[in-house]
This record gives structure tokens, C-alpha cells and sequence, in this order.
């Protein structure tokens, strides 16, 4: 009994004398980096989930400026955790884009705390103002093509003001590749205007909100926005059940980067498909690995939603 107690306290002490020394070599780190940040070999751009890496990607284009995506592909967006790495990336980076919603607070946070006083961020809803949802702003503007133009176009001006000797050449990056979100905005019209129905279920979250109100879609769906649930009521169940044969929907949707197992449950009691409709908020290791972007994606949900509006 005695001996269990010391090692408690002997175990606390380590536990302290351990996470001393972690914060010692941090702000050890960061007092370096801040005296050796004026080489050219830090130019770094850092980007927090998809929409905000494939919008800078678009821009940059072939002029080899560094670009990050903290999220590692694959992953769960609303549980992200900054690498030690990852923080001293954000420190040294000459331009940030985040998301600017409550899932990114974190980011926020890290600034303050460690006294980064940084003008070049910005937040996809600095760009594009959010609609207030339920009672919350839903941060997934991007869902909607046109606002992604808008981004593009913002994030070409901004890194032409960062980097002039490039400005020229982001201008037509970003002219560019808005010229393909336009067309993928176009044929998304085209599908809807020609469809039957005009809903949506989704068996899970629902980061389309701006997507929907876009194409002019209702829908109907288990979870609001992105939250954190997963596990579907009865009653949510029933109504989404209700819903797809009272309109007799041939498809029950669900998010990429989830198992469907909810909507699996529906098709089984409805008989209608399940089918992937993309937010684009995080892609698989796959998708990323080919070089998949917002803009084929979004041609993806396109035939998607030929087969689910019919
Ligand atoms: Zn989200």
C-alpha cells in the first residue's frame, strides 16, 4: 500500500517533469523560429481542410509556392489536433485559410495564445458571409459553387498582393479554374431543372445547407449541420423512411467519408438506393493521392443527382 502510494506521487512528479520540459522546448521553438523567420525557404501556405487547400491550390498552380492541408485526408473533420509541427507551420506561414466557423475556433485560440498578431487569414466566412441556420452560422459555404467562385477569386487577389512577382499569373490561375466551377454550376442546374423531385434525404449530417438553397432543393436530414451524432432516433428514422416514399425518392444519400450504415438501414426499409453526395469538407486518401478537385467532385454530384432526383 505504501509502495503503491509513492509511485503515485513519484508518477506525478514525472507526469510534471515531462510536461515542463515539452512547454520548455515549445516556446524554446518558437523564440528560434521567430529570430530565423526572414529566409525565403519558410514561404509556407497553410490550409485547414479541402475546400481551403483546393482553392490555393487552384491559384498557386505551377509556380511551386508551398501549400499545406493541416487535415490529414481521411480523417474526421471536427476533432482536428495541431501537430507540434503543424504549429510552427502556422506561426511561420505567409498566408492562412480556414475555415472561420466554430469547428476551426481552435485556430483562433492558437493565435491568441501565443500572441500571433497576423494579418494574412482568412476565413472562407470572412469571404463569404454565413447564413444563420437553426440558431447556429453554418460555416459550409463553400458547398455552394458559386460562393467556392467567390473564394477563388478572393484568395487569386490576396496572394497577388503577397507575392507580386507571381500576381499575374494567380489572376489566371483563379480566372481559370472559376471558369470550371461555373460550368459545374451550370450542369448542377440543368440536372435539378430537369428532375422530378426536387429533395433531398440525407441519412446523416447535413453540411449542404448552401448547396440546397443553391439548386433550390428542400431536404430533409437525420442530423443538423455537422453535428456529432450518429446514432439516429427512431422517430428521425421513421420520418426519413416516411419521406422517401410518401415522394417516392429513388436515393437515400449520405456524406463521404462515412460508412452509411444509418442509410443502409433506409434503403433497406424503402428500397431506394444509397448514393454519395460530396461536401467536399475532407477527401479520402485516394481521392487526395489522384489529385481529385472541388470542381470533380461536384461534377460527381451532378450524377448523383441525376439518379436521385428522378
Ligand atoms: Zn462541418
Amino acid at each position: 500500500m505504501v509502495n503503491l502510494c509513492y509511485n503515485f506521487i513519484e508518477m506525478k512528479k514525472i507526469v510534471l517533469i515531462v510536461g515542463l520540459a515539452a512547454s520548455i522546448v515549445l516556446v524554446g521553438g518558437f523564440l528560434w523560429l521567430k529570430n530565423n523567420n526572414s529566409s525565403d525557404d519558410n514561404v509556407v501556405i497553410i490550409t485547414t481542410a479541402f475546400p481551403e487547400y483546393d482553392a490555393v491550390r487552384a491559384v498557386v498552380g505551377d509556380t511551386g509556392l508551398p501549400v499545406k492541408m493541416l487535415l490529414k485526408p481521411g480523417s474526421e473533420i471536427h476533432h482536428f489536433e495541431p501537430t507540434p509541427q503543424d504549429v510552427i507551420d502556422i506561426k511561420n506561414a505567409d498566408f492562412i485559410l480556414y475555415g472561420g466557423g466554430e469547428s476551426e475556433e481552435w485556430l483562433d485560440d492558437l493565435l491568441e495564445d501565443n500572441d500571433i498578431d497576423y494579418d494574412k487569414i482568412w476565413g472562407l466566412t470572412d469571404i463569404v458571409e454565413p447564413d444563420i441556420v437553426g440558431d447556429e452560422e453554418d460555416e459550409h459555404v463553400w458547398t455552394s459553387p458559386l460562393n467556392m467562385a467567390e473564394i477563388v477569386a478572393v484568395v487569386g487577389d490576396e496572394l497577388g498582393e503577397i507575392w507580386p512577382e507571381h500576381a499575374e499569373e494567380f489572376k489566371a490561375n483563379a480566372e481559370k479554374y472559376i471558369t470550371g466551377i461555373v460550368a459545374v454550376d451550370k450542369d448542377l442546374r440543368e440536372v435539378v431543372k430537369g428532375a422530378r423531385a426536387k429533395e433531398l434525404v440525407f441519412a446523416d449530417r447535413f453540411p449542404f445547407y448552401y448547396f440546397t438553397k443553391e439548386y433550390g432543393l428542400d431536404y430533409k436530414a437525420a442530423f443538423p449541420g455537422c453535428a456529432e451524432q450518429t446514432e439516429a432516433s427512431s422517430k428521425t428514422v421513421a420520418e426519413l423512411v416516411d419521406e422517401i416514399k410518401a415522394d417516392k425518392l429513388g436515393a437515400v444519400l449520405k456524406i463521404e467519408l462515412n460508412d452509411g450504415r444509418l442509410a443502409n438501414t433506409i434503403a433497406e426499409a424503402t428500397g431506394a438506393k444509397v448514393m454519395e453526395l460530396h461536401s467536399a469538407h475532407n477527401v479520402s486518401q485516394a481521392d487526395f493521392d489522384s489529385g481529385v478537385t472541388y470542381v470533380d467532385l461536384m461534377r460527381r454530384n451532378a450524377e448523383v443527382l441525376k439518379e436521385a432526383l428522378k
